[in-house]
Formats: structure tokens, C-alpha cells, sequence
């Protein structure tokens, strides 16, 4: 199947093809490991877990590298603060983040290699550097020469004039121009460091991603993930530093997931306006976050709001409600062609959204068709082949998005606890929906599908409702 990706590098839609038939080289770039992630940090871990799955489904091999970032000033600050071992502390919080990742049903990377265990290979590179006139050393620092790679701004677009306009030249008087980056910085006191041919050190911070798709994918890959934020410097450098010691192209495909944002601005740790993937996962659940960061494409900017968590919800519901439904279901009917068909179609069309850019969205609108018709078609009778039909479209949504998750019963009795730790938007939320379930049931209870009636009865009495059929036909409810 043609797959078609937006491509940063081009700034425009193009048909993917990896170097390897039927293989992908994938990298994204992981998390600094210092403190909790928040929920932005998990948009863009998931939208690299969404990658991986995708193209998983749509039948390629991926090779998928997403790296921790274990040292760095952050972490050692922190650590310093702390009194602890920097290394120690980074490793702590690798183990916390792989425990949110869990809860968020990512699947794992095929790779996840650390700073700290990539030292040999960031150095010879650097080295490489150095003999191909690009990098210079300063008293046991090693820095890029920018203006030497004449590629340099091809994939942010930036202007190297337009940089070393307005800084001011004493600020960095080691370097030779003021875009200059550091590849290895001289040891202090209290930082872990490491024995290189320019003294103890340790790396900085672009290298070790060029370092490390290097080692587990080769020179070129097909495709480099990271958050917007991350184009400009440290994607531009990683280019700019695997060109240059590699001598061919780094990478394919550049795709950059954008913010998720907390009242239109970026959420982020400086700016302290954070929710942590360990804070909402305690109040709702992994599997919500996880709905809500792929409930908008990730080329779009996302706002954090309860209406948010309100929806992902009611999706949620509506998806494992089919779910429980479609299991106990069985083949009552010989033939029903012409359903069969349009299932299989909603199928196609499925697969292609997802082949488009990973357009989720849109595969899930043609995924909650697939529920309405088999909601409807259950009643009268299906066949095995519409059964067969469904199951394959459950099976790909379930693969490529992490969206439907096993135990379908379980994730309802979360959703309702969820429901009932949402303040504000809630109760109006939840006569939307118990209005639905009436109806429902109403439509049930005539077609005498008793099974279904029953359940509708069941959920709404966790919703604390009961219902009562009145003599002349009509259905009213109340409260508890
Ligand atoms: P950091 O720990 O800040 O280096 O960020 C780790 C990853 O999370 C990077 O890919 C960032 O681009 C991404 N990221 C950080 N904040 C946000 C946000 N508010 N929305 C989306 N991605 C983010
Ligand atoms: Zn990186």
C-alpha cells in the first residue's frame, strides 16, 4: 500500500519509500530523564509509538530507536541538588518514565540506547569530525564549525546570517562563529565524565542522537521524529553533524509531532503549568491520555482541556461497548452481501487514512461508522463473513492505534471512575449519554434484543439511573 508522509525536509505530502523494501529505519527522540514527564512529553512519545504501530500494521519491519537522554546539565543540576550520583539519578527516572510509557500501551522500541552507554561510538564520530576539517578543538572543548556545512538551515529554513545578526561576539569569544555547537565538553567538578583523546569529558547534547542512529540504523534512515521544538537547533546540528562525518544524506523523512498546549500556550516544565502522565493516570487513566493525544492529528496543535477528557471518554465508551457487544456476538444469517461489502470498504478506508500521513481522525471517523452499522445490523441477524468483516477492521484499529485495549470491561469500569473524578462539564456529559443508553435500549427492547437491553439496564444503573417503562410505551429515568 502507497504510503504518504509529510515531509519537514520538503514541507510537503510525498510517497514514502525506505531504502530497504518493506523496511524502515525509524528514530525519535527521547525524553531527558530528570523528572516526571507531563502529558506533553507523552504526545510525543505517543505520536513515536504511532509511527512504529502504523507502519507495523501496514506491513513493514521498523527498526525503531527512541533514545534516553541520561546526561546532561539538567540531570546534573538536579542530581547536585539532590546530593545524588548523577548516572544514578538519570537511571531512576529512565525506570519512571517506562513506567508511564506502560500506561500509556506503547509498545516497545526496538532500541532504546542511553548517553551513558553510547560514549565509544560519540567519540569516534566526533573524531571523524575533527579529520574532515569540521569540527576544532579549544582548550579540551570541541566544537562544530557551522559555516563549513553549506547544507546548513535545510530543514528548519533558517539563515545562517540571519543567526550571527544581533549576538554579540565577546559572549563567545572561543568559538569561531556564534552558531557554533559544543560536541565535547571538558570535565568539571561533580559531573560524570569519561576519558577521551581531548581530556575527560562528556558529550554535548546533539551529538549522542547522530551517534546512536548511526550505530543501530546505518548512516541514512528513512524517517527522524521529534517534538516541533526540537527542528531548530537539534535536529538542524544532527544533520549538520551526520553529513558532515558520514559524507552521505542522515535522513529521509523528518516528521515533527506539534505542542500540546494549557490555555494556547506550550505546556513545559519551565514555564511550571504541567500535568504529569503519573498525576492524570492516578485521577483517570493511561488509556484516556492516550485517546486524547491521538484524538487530533499530530500536525495540529493540541489544547488540554476537560472538554477533552470528556469526549475521550464518551469515544472510549462507544468503542468498548461495541467491543463487549461484538465478542458475545454470533452468525444468525446465511447471506448479507451488500453489508459485507460496505464493511469491507470502511476496512479500505480505514487503512488508507492511516497510509495518509497517519491520519487517525480519520481512520477512527471511518472506525465509529464500522460501529454504528454493526450496532444496527446485530439486531436483524449478520453473517460470519460480516463478523469476519469486523474483526479484521477491530484487529487494524486495535494494531495501529493502541486504542482498543483488551479486557473491555475493565476500561468501562475506568472510564466511570474517570467520569466521576471529572468536575465541571461532567453532569451535562453524562445526561448526554444516558439519554443515548435510553434510547438505545428503547430501539433494543423493540428489535427484542434482550441481551443488549439488559447491558444498556446494567450500565445505566452504574451510572446510578434507573429506568422505568411506562404503560403507554415511553421510557423516563431519574436518579438514584
Ligand atoms: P524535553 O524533555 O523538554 O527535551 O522534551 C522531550 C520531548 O517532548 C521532545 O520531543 C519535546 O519536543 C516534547 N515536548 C515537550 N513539551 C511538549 C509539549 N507541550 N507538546 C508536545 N511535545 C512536547
Ligand atoms: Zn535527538
Amino acid at each position: 500500500m502507497e504510503i504518504k508522509l509529510f515531509n519537514n525536509l520538503t514541507r510537503q505530502k510525498e510517497i514514502f519509500q525506505p531504502i530497504t523494501q518493506n523496511e524502515v529505519k525509524f528514530y525519535s527522540c527521547g525524553p531527558t530523564t530528570y523528572d516526571f514527564l507531563h502529558v506533553g512529553n507523552a504526545r510525543a512519545l505517543v505520536v513515536g509509538d504511532l509511527i512504529h504501530r502504523v507502519l507495523m500494521a501496514l506491513g513493514y519491519k521498523v527498526n525503531f530507536v527512541r533514545n534516553y537522554t541520561d546526561v546532561d546539565d539538567k540531570i546534573i543540576e538536579r542530581a547536585n541538588e539532590m546530593k545524588a550520583d548523577a548516572i544514578e539519578y538519570a537511571a531512576r527516572f529512565v525506570k519512571e518514565c517506562e513506567q508511564d510509557m506502560n500506561s500509556l500501551a506503547m509498545l516497545p522500541a526496538t532500541h532504546t540506547p542511553k548517553v551513558s552507554e553510547t560514549i565509544p561510538e560519540i567519540i569516534s564520530m566526533i573524531e571523524e569530525l575533527i579529520k574532515n576539517g569540521f569540527g576544532y578543538v579549544v582548550d579540551g572543548e570541541v566544537l562544530y564549525h557551522v559555516p563549513k556545512f553549506k547544507d546548513y538551515g535545510k530543514l528548519s529554513k533558517v539563515q545562517l546570517e540571519s543567526l550571527q545578526h544581533g549576538i554579540r561576539v565577546e559572549v563567545d569569544g572561543h568559538k569561531k562563529h556564534p552558531s557554533d555547537f559544543v560536541l565535547w565538553k571538558p570535565a568539571k567538578v561533580g559531573e560524570p565524565s569519561w576519558d577521551s583523546p581531548w581530556g575527560k569529558g562528556r558529550p554535548g547534547w546533539h551529538i549522542e542522537c547522530s551517534a546512536m542512529a548511526k550505530k543501530w540504523l546505518g548512516k541514512t534512515i528513512d524517517i527522524h521524529h521529534g517534538g516541533v521544538d526540537l527542528q531548530f537547533p537539534h535536529h538542524e546540528n544532527e544533520i549538520a553533524q551526520s553529513e558532515a562525518a558520514n559524507g552521505c544524506l542522515f535522513c529521509k523523512v523528518w516528521a515533527h509531532n506539534e505542542f500540546l498546549n494549557f490555555g494556547s500556550i506550550k505546556m513545559s516544565k519551565s514555564l511550571g503549568n504541567v500535568v504529569t502522565i503519573r498525576k492524570f493516570v492516578e485521577t483517570y487513566s493511561g488509556a484516556i491520555l492516550r485517546h486524547i493525544l491521538l484524538s487530533v492529528h499530530y500536525r495540529s496543535k493540541l489544547d488540554w482541556t476537560e472538554e477533552s477528557i470528556s469526549k475521550a471518554i464518551t469515544e472510549m465508551e462507544r468503542i468498548h461497548e461495541f467491543v463487549i457487544l461484538l465478542n458475545k456476538s454470533k452468525a444468525s444469517s446465511q447471506e448479507d452481501l451488500e453489508e459485507v461489502k460496505k464493511i469491507s470498504e470502511s476496512f479500505e478506508s480505514i487503512r488508507t487514512e492511516l497510509a495518509n500521513d497517519f491520519n487517525i481522525p480519520g481512520a477512527l471517523g471511518h472506525f465509529f461508522g464500522v460501529i454504528k452499522d454493526f450496532n444496527r445490523q446485530i439486531k436483524m441477524g449478520v453473517s460470519s463473513q460480516y463478523l469476519n468483516e469486523v474483526i479484521k477492521c477491530v484487529e487494524l484499529v486495535k494494531l495501529s492505534t493502541g486504542l482498543i485495549h483488551d479486557h473491555p470491561e475493565k476500561i468501562l469500569s475506568e472510564l466511570n471512575h474517570a467520569r466521576k473524578n471529572l468536575t465541571g462539564s461532567t453532569d451535562g456529559q453524562n445526561e448526554l449519554e444516558i439519554q443515548m443508553l435510553v434510547e438505545e435500549r428503547k430501539e433494543a427492547r423493540s428489535s427484542k434484543n434482550w441481551a443488549r437491553s439488559d447491558e444498556i439496564r446494567n450500565r445505566l444503573n452504574e451510572l446510578g439511573v434507573s429506568v422505568k417503562d411506562n404503560p403507554d410505551g415511553s421510557v423516563s429515568w431519574s436518579y438514584k
